[in-house]
């Protein structure tokens, strides 16, 4: 039985990610910042299935915070076998209209957070001498999205991040891959209009947008036995938007 952590699990690909763990009989260990409400709700519903769960509140964007948040799960599931890196920010404008403040806060949280997650979570991995690392990159983070250049760069660094990591650490027994989603529609999607959501659904080879469930299928996998022989891998879930 796996003990899996999803950062960024209120809402979102995080939030089925977390059913999908669930259903597989994985013990959750569910990561939020600002949507309690919705994470003990995810909560109830995942132990309902059997397993056992845990929400832990932290900012990935913080050390200290997520030192204490792996030390809870410690206590609460025991050692985290699984880490999925789901919580994520965006930001679209003008680079020359973004501010010192915004570029920290989206580094911080989409890049720092997995570096600070995986760095809590590889003693434990290294130490059993097994466990998997999955990251959430995005499809601009491999070929660059205007008016989304910090976004762009953070995911390129999570990509990055995924492919040393994953040499550094596969002769310990550690496996670390990334998943690419193309367009999901999520709560991050609101700011965009109908018009732009329908261009992008016109765009992509397979005439549809991705779901969650499209994403945690992609994840789940990585995750699994099955994928034993893959690491430092980019998986793009995309529809064929980004080849
Ligand atoms: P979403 O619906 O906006 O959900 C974002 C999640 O991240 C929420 O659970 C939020 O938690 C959490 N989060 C944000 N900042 C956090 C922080 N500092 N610390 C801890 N948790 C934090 O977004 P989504 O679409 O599910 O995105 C999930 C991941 O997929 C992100 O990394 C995103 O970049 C990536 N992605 C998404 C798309 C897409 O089209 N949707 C495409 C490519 C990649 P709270 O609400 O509790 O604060």
């Amino acid at each position: 039985m796996s003990t899996v952590l999803i950062t960024g699990a209120s809402r979102g690909i995080g939030a089925q990610c977390a059913l999908a763990f669930a259903k597989a009989g994985c013990d959750v260990a569910l990561n939020y910042c600002r949507s309690e409400e919705k994470a003990l709700a995810l909560i109830k519903e995942i132990q309902a299935l059997g397993v056992r769960a845990c929400a832990v509140r932290a900012d990935v964007a913080e050390s200290v915070q997520v030192k204490k948040m792996f030390e809870e799960i410690r206590t609460e599931l025991g050692t985290v076998d699984v880490l999925v890196n789901n919580a994520g920010i965006a930001h679209v404008g003008l680079l020359t209209d973004m501010t010192d403040d915004e570029w920290r806060r989206l580094i911080d949280t989409d890049l720092s957070g997995t570096f600070y997650c995986c760095r809590e979570a590889l003693p434990d991995m290294i130490r059993a001498h097994s466990g998997v690392i999955v990251n959430i990159a995005s499809m601009w983070g491999e070929v660059g999205a205007s008016c989304e250049a910090a976004y762009s760069a953070a995911k390129a660094g999570v990509i990055g991040l995924t492919k040393a990591l994953a040499k550094e650490v596969g002769p310990s027994g550690v496996r670390v891959n990334a998943v690419s989603p193309g367009v999901v529609m999520t709560d991050m999607m609101a700011g965009f209009s109908d018009e732009d959501v329908a261009a992008l659904k016109e765009e992509t080879p397979l005439i549809q947008l991705g779901t969650p469930e499209n994403i945690a299928d992609a994840v789940l996998f990585l995750a699994s036995e099955k994928a034993r022989f893959i690491t430092g891998q980019v998986l793009s879930v995309n529809g064929g938007l980004v080849i």
